[in-house]
């Protein structure tokens, strides 16, 4: 099969504003960046459509490091909604430079299941992430600024909690000590680096309704103490008019297209394992806005964005998906029922069948969301019948709906059977319940979703996350729904244990209050919010072509 890059040059994409055309979209709400790419402004929203689209949700089963085909199999079953006449928009996640410079490649799909202009839409797209680092670095000099200058507010330079970011992944930024060289270079003291995907200002432009709520998010965000144990907040800075200004285009989502033509909104691109894991809320609502389905990825696995996507996203946005799809692979499968990481692309079906345990639990987990799950196995070329046989009638025995894609070598004619099913499951959706009423202690809430969705006997807080949990009760901060941080390779905070763990205990080392996006950020196992490359990064494969594109991405 052709690479990733060679198909995408096979096709010669619509002008964008044809895409925009085709959704009804107003030539006056449609910024072009260039031929292919353009910016939909917000008034969008508020313009007539009478449309509400039916969102459907793709989410995965524990994945490898590769990744098991979540926004592939999301724009595969756009392109066959398509193909069955369905009116028809993606809402997904801007790819970050961290992973594709590091170790699992571009976001934007593979095969003939691709977004293009794919290596715009990986390397700085519209600008946002740089947009985001920006306004999240104006706040970090600001606070050391205002310190510098003579600190009115008071601030303790040791309890600091806004951080610099970077998108990058740059272990050696972790921990820092800044000011350094004397006394015109700033006061010392500790900091360090996340991920630009990991910033508070990134989860608060995916969370935001609009312009003025994200303005206020800006303002009530918590950044430091003062020496008397006295709350920061950004607007005591002064600061968040600029960091508005900067990120004034951002906030607008993007759309581009696929391969075959359908329209994608990508907007917002927070990690799961380390931040809520999902597109800008705007995104989807532009997407439900102007189609009558919209497809929305949530993952790694389920676990992590999913959970989130429904206690966040869709309570903070009042959405609910009327199906969500399971994908899963062989390889996946294989892996979590113990064949070795480095040939998984042989057969093994014993090795498959101990895997299904995981797929199990996924399955499980979806229904605790009121929710019936539909399981898509991502075919990849060496796949043995045998294999595929095996998971099919897995799902038969467990009464769960299965279907075998090939988007990915066929395009939206290799999703169809998926999407006739979507359609027909979401012809019979429950209203979502969340898994946890936001008026439970934190504890309890942490509990709940350790033991529910990871499958966990009990939680263990360290005296600092005591510490932090007796905090954000004296603040009145509480009542914010919670995001954990986890590995994203384990339904536990242990990346070893694969499959479906066991009697194990969730260990909570801290929390963090981020009051501007709205949830408190629960770090579990060694999770780091920044992080590091492989010893042979992706990087190292990509070459600038004579012509200006880019090869070695996917
Ligand atoms: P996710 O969104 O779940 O992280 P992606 O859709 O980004 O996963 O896919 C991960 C990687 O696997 C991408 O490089 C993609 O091109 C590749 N991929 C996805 N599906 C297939 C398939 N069926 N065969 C071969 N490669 C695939
Ligand atoms: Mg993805």
């Amino acid at each position: 099969m052709l690479s990733d890059t060679e198909i995408a040059r096979q096709i010669r994409p619509k002008p964008i504003g044809q895409i925009a055309d085709q959704l009804g979209i107003a030539k006056s709400d449609l910024w072009p960046y260039g031929r292919d790419m353009a910016k939909v402004d917000l008034n969008a929203l508020h313009r007539p459509t009478g449309k509400k689209g039916r969102l459907v949700l793709v989410s995965a089963t524990t994945p490898t490091a590769a990744g098991e085909g979540k926004t592939t199999t999301t724009i595969g079953l756009g392109q066959a909604f398509a193909r069955l006449g369905e009116s028809v928009c993606l809402a997904l996640r801007e790819p970050s430079l961290g992973p594709c410079l590091g170790m699992k490649g571009g976001a934007t799909g593979g095969g003939y299941s691709q977004l293009v202009p794919s290596d715009r839409i990986n390397l700085h797209f519209t600008g946002d992430f740089h947009a985001i680092t920006s306004a999240n670095n104006l706040l970090s000099a600001a606070i050391d600024n205002h310190i510098f200058q003579g600190n009115e507010l008071n601030i303790d330079p040791r309890r600091i909690l806004w951080r610099r970011v970077m998108d990058m992944n740059d272990r050696s930024l972790r921990h820092i000590v800044l000011g350094l060289g004397g006394k015109q270079q700033g006061i010392p003291r500790e900091g360090g680096f996340d991920i630009t995907a990991a910033s508070e200002v990134m989860a608060m432009l995916c969370l935001a309704a609009d312009m003025d709520d994200f303005c206020q998010r800006l303002e009530n965000t918590l950044v430091a103490f003062t020496y008397q144990g006295e709350p920061v907040f950004a607007k005591q800075l002064q600061i968040t008019g600029a960091m508005l200004a900067l990120l004034r285009d951002a906030i607008h989502p993007n759309l581009v297209q696929t391969l075959e033509g359908v329209p994608a909104f990508v907007h917002g691109g927070p990690f799961a394992n380390i931040a809520h894991g999902c597109n800008s809320l705007m995104a989807t609502q532009m997407a439900q806005h102007y189609a009558d389905w919209a497809i929305t990825e949530a993952g790694f696995g389920f676990d992590l964005g999913a959970e989130k996507f429904f206690d966040i996203k869709c309570r903070i946005g009042h959405l609910d998906p009327l199906a969500v799809v399971l994908v899963t692979t062989t390889r996946a499968l294989k892996l979590h029922g113990g064949r070795a990481v480095d040939s998984l692309g042989g057969k093994d079906v014993s090795a498959l069948r101990q895997g299904l345990d995981n797929l199990d639990k996924h399955i499980e987990n979806v229904r605790k969301f009121n929710k019936e799950p539909l399981v898509a196995l991502n075919h990849f070329s060496g796949d043995e019948t045998e294999e595929l046989d095996v998971i099919k009638n897995h799902c038969q025995k467990v009464k769960t709906p299965f279907v075998l894609c090939d988007h990915y070598a066929s395009g939206g004619d290799g999703a169809i059977e998926l999407a006739k099913q979507v359609i027909q499951v979401a012809g019979q959706s429950q209203p979502y319940s969340p898994l946890y009423s936001l008026e439970l202690p934190v504890e309890e809430k942490i509990k709940i979703v350790s033991r529910q969705i990871y499958g966990a006997d009990d939680v263990a807080f360290t005296r600092q996350a005591a510490k932090d949990l007796r905090q954000i009760q004296q603040l009145g901060f509480a009542n914010l729904p919670i995001c954990i941080a986890k590995a994203p390779g384990s339904l536990s905070d242990d990346p070893k244990l694969l499959g479906r763990p066991r009697h194990f205990d969730i260990t909570v080392r801290r929390l963090q209050i981020n009051s501007g996006a709205g949830f408190l950020v629960v770090f579990t196992g060694d999770i780091l919010r920044m992080p590091g490359l492989p010893k042979h990064p992706a990087a190292e494969r990509w070459r600038l072509q004579p012509d200006g594109s880019i090869d070695g991405l996917e």
